[in-house]
């Protein structure tokens, strides 16, 4: 027994340090980085990945590839048998049994796919957002996912750029609330729960400024504009624990955002003392070479290293560079310490030492659990916006028994997700069609006709199309976007959709009976015509996985619309950019174009309800109140409508006259509140001056000045004044 014993006190003492779970995180990378020679280090900044290609059959030959010692792989194919042989390899192979941390672009969704984020946003609906974050981690945990390249925060204003559909609109208060939400999904309590991966949120920073909405150009961005508009949701999602950050493609006046010591290091680390790590955009380090600010590979590690990205996705720069730089003394090895330090505090947060390995759980386990297929429906349900309903043609009267379902959307499953799908596969989808058939079994028939594809010239099915709507009692032409028509590296010139579909709801009309516009699309789009055209317009954006159930919903009245736009409609492709606090501007009256209005078609926080709400006069605790006081705004609203349903205000607050100049108004709060018919709830808001009063200057430092203020609520504008 003595002898067990003791050989168990030396196998005891032997274990290293790093591989002790009840020492702290900190000591334990201390302890890792002395025994990492400097190899080892440098290869745990890289991203490797297969690339595109990589499937079950070649396992094999891309399981060789992989040196273990990597630091992170970014993958497209995954499964849990997949995942543990590579982390086997890294485990087992490698001299310190470092775990890779596995990377997946987990953009709204795994396997159960959500709406896109742009409308998730049009929820207002931060609790759902979370939970379906939640859903997302889980499911991708369970698959071999411990780290997604998401939340996108960029605020987006130009829906010429494909990406609009990735972030969470044109405000800066909405993207920072719903980047804290996401992030709190993903991550969940803490990084080492079984089902958190972590954050990454991008891409930092202005890369959603490329000029005319061109994916990847050159982005001019004013200190004054990035302060405002976009580091909020950054700094919002630093200070709610997001574990990474990826840098842009973009360059900020002159310098590429992935080799920017002023916004990686200087604010990002400094400033905001985020302790974890940025990674590249995809080749981004690299592409300082065509961006014309490195001469080649070597400088441009050295750039982008030394400003502040630590890992490189891709482009094995670092692995091939850093070494000799380190050599020649141009990169001190204190600097290659604390980026490794940064990558390692992330593994050991996740529990990765400890939990390297997932278990190999069977499909229906890991997706599809009938909780998140509710929150997804529920979702989908809450991100549409009515954004027309003439005469109450939705939703349809009892007495309609026969329903046209017209459109190129009605029985599509894959564009219906949305671009950056995730590992969403189309035989989960439920289309629109599917929807209709559970939503109005015995209640009404239903009549299909696809009526043209989403581009091209061919108007052969116009006929079928007019004859099946001729012998209905409402028309349902669903219509939008495919999904590469949004996304990364999708921009349009023009937002209105392919003339085809105009012209099929044309043919449409002629039957003279109503018609009901189901929009599904990434970006805001260009109605023209199709406004005229219509009865009533349901945006449902691409709505994912239970879309058709939400939508079917809609149309029967079993779910009333209550998401409201977080990116504005423009009139015209030519308006943009067009967005709702725009700042105030000399000759306010002139200024807009000759040949068209100046008014975009639907505002930033418009949508319409089944119900109505009646709302009472906006109370103000005090309107003369000094800077360090809290005062609260409330106002009364009553569902006076016949239907029960949800209401979301916004809370904006204008400062006409400061010593920066000012947007016509900013949102400062939003909530949404359920509300049954007949029933009347008091929304409140507490202005707080230094959070909801202050504002940015060129460098990030906030002034509060006295002086008069509104607050603007849904039509109301109170006025109150801020004392010294
Ligand atoms: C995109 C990122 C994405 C990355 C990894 C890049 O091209 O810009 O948003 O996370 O690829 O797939």
């Amino acid at each position: 027994l003595s002898l067990l014993f003791s050989s168990f006190v030396s196998a005891q003492t032997t274990v290293p340090l790093y591989k002790n779970k009840n020492a702290s995180i900190e000591s334990r990378i201390e302890d890792l980085l002395k025994r990492m020679t400097i190899e080892e280090k440098i290869l745990q900044m890289n991203q490797w990945t297969y690339g595109k290609n990589a499937n079950a059959n070649n396992i094999e030959a891309s399981m060789k590839a992989v040196r273990p010692e990597i630091g992170s792989l970014i993958y497209r194919s995954i499964n849990p048998v997949y995942k543990n042989q590579i982390q086997r390899k890294a485990m087992e192979q490698s001299r310190l049994g470092i775990p890779i941390l596995m990377g997946f672009d987990v953009i709204h969704g795994y396997r159960t796919i959500f709406p896109i984020p742009l409308a998730q946003a049009c929820s207002w609906n931060t609790d759902l957002v979370k939970d379906a974050c939640s859903v997302a981690a889980k499911e991708s945990k369970l698959s071999g996912v411990d780290w997604t390249f998401s939340p996108m925060v960029d605020v987006a204003r130009d829906a010429r750029w494909g990406r609009v559909a990735e972030g969470y609109g044109e405000d800066p208060y909405a993207n920072a609330m719903f980047a804290v939400a996401s992030i709190k999904g993903y991550q969940g309590n803490k990084l080492s729960d079984p089902y958190s991966i972590a954050a990454c949120i991008k891409h930092y920073i202005g890369y959603s400024l490329s000029e005319g909405g061109r994916d990847y150009r050159y982005a001019d961005v004013s200190a004054q504009t990035m302060w405002e508009t976009f580091m909020p949701p950054y700094e919002a999602g630093v200070k709610a624990g997001a574990a990474t950050l990826m840098s842009s493609f973009n360059d900020i006046s002159g310098i590429p955002a992935s080799a920017n010591p002023y916004t990686l290091t200087e604010i990002l680390k400094k400033r905001w003392k985020h302790d974890g790590f940025v990674v590249s955009d995809w080749g981004s380090v690299e592409n300082l070479i065509p961006q014309g600010f490195a001469k080649d590979k070597k400088e441009a590690a050295w750039l982008s290293f030394m400003s502040g990205v630590e890992m490189d996705m891709v482009d094995n720069i670092y692995v091939e560079h850093l070494p000799q730089l380190v050599k020649e003394k141009k990169i001190p090895m204190s600097k290659i310490d604390e980026a490794v330090r940064r990558i390692l505090r992330i593994k050991f947060r996740l529990g990765l030492f400890e939990q390297p390995y997932v278990v190999e759980l069977p499909e229906n386990e890991r997706y599809y659990q009938p909780e998140s297929m509710h929150i997804a429906e529920q979702l989908a349900a809450e991100s549409m916006v009515l954004l027309k309903n003439n005469k109450q043609t939705l939703p349809v009267n009892k007495s309609v028994k026969r329903i046209a379902l017209i459109g190129p959307m009605v029985k599509d499953s894959i564009n219906i997700m949305g671009s950056w799908e995730g590992q969403g596969v189309p035989e989960a989808v439920e289309t629109i069609y599917e929807g209709f058939e559970k939503e109005f079994n015995g209640k009404a028939s239903l009549h299909y006709a696809k009526g043209c594809a989403f581009e091209g010239s061919d108007e052969s099915g116009f006929e079928e199309a007019v004859n099946t709507a001729m012998q209905s009692d409402v028309i349902i032409v669903c219509i939008g976007e495919m999904k590469k028509w949004s996304g990364e590296n999708a921009s349009r010139s023009t937002i209105a959709l392919p003339v085809i579909q105009e012209r099929l709801v044309s043919a449409l009309k002629k039957t003279g009976k109503p018609i009901v516009l189901i929009l599904s699309n990434g970006r805001p789009l260009e109605l023209g015509n199709l406004e005229n055209l219509s009865d009533a317009i349901l945006e449902i954006w691409q709505p994912g996985i239970a879309g058709g159930s939400a939508v079917a919903g809609m149309v029967s009245g079993r779910l009333n619309p209550s998401g409201k736009l977080a990116i504005t409609f423009p009139l015209t492709t030519g308006q943009i950019p067009t967005y709702y606090n725009m700042r105030q501007s000399a000759r306010p009256k002139l200024g807009g174009y000759q040949d068209i209005p100046t008014e975009p078609k639907y505002v930033f926080g418009y949508g319409l309800s089944y119900t109505s709400f009646t709302y009472g006069d906006v109370k103000l605790s005090a309107t003369r109140f000094s800077k360090n006081q809290k005062i609260t705004a409330s106002v009364e609203v009553t569902n006076s409508g016949a239907m029960d349903g949800k209401e979301t205000l916004l809370w904006f607050i204008a400062d006409p006259v400061a010593s920066i100049t000012r947007p016509m108004k900013e949102l400062k709060f939003f909530e949404k509140k359920e509300l049954k018919t007949g029933e009347r709830k008091i929304f409140t808001f507490e202005i707080d001056p230094m959070r909801d009063l202050s504002f940015p200057d060129a460098n990030g430092m906030r002034r509060l000045e006295s002086g008069d203020y509104y607050l603007i609520v849904n039509g109301q504008k109170i006025k109150f004044e801020l004392i010294d």
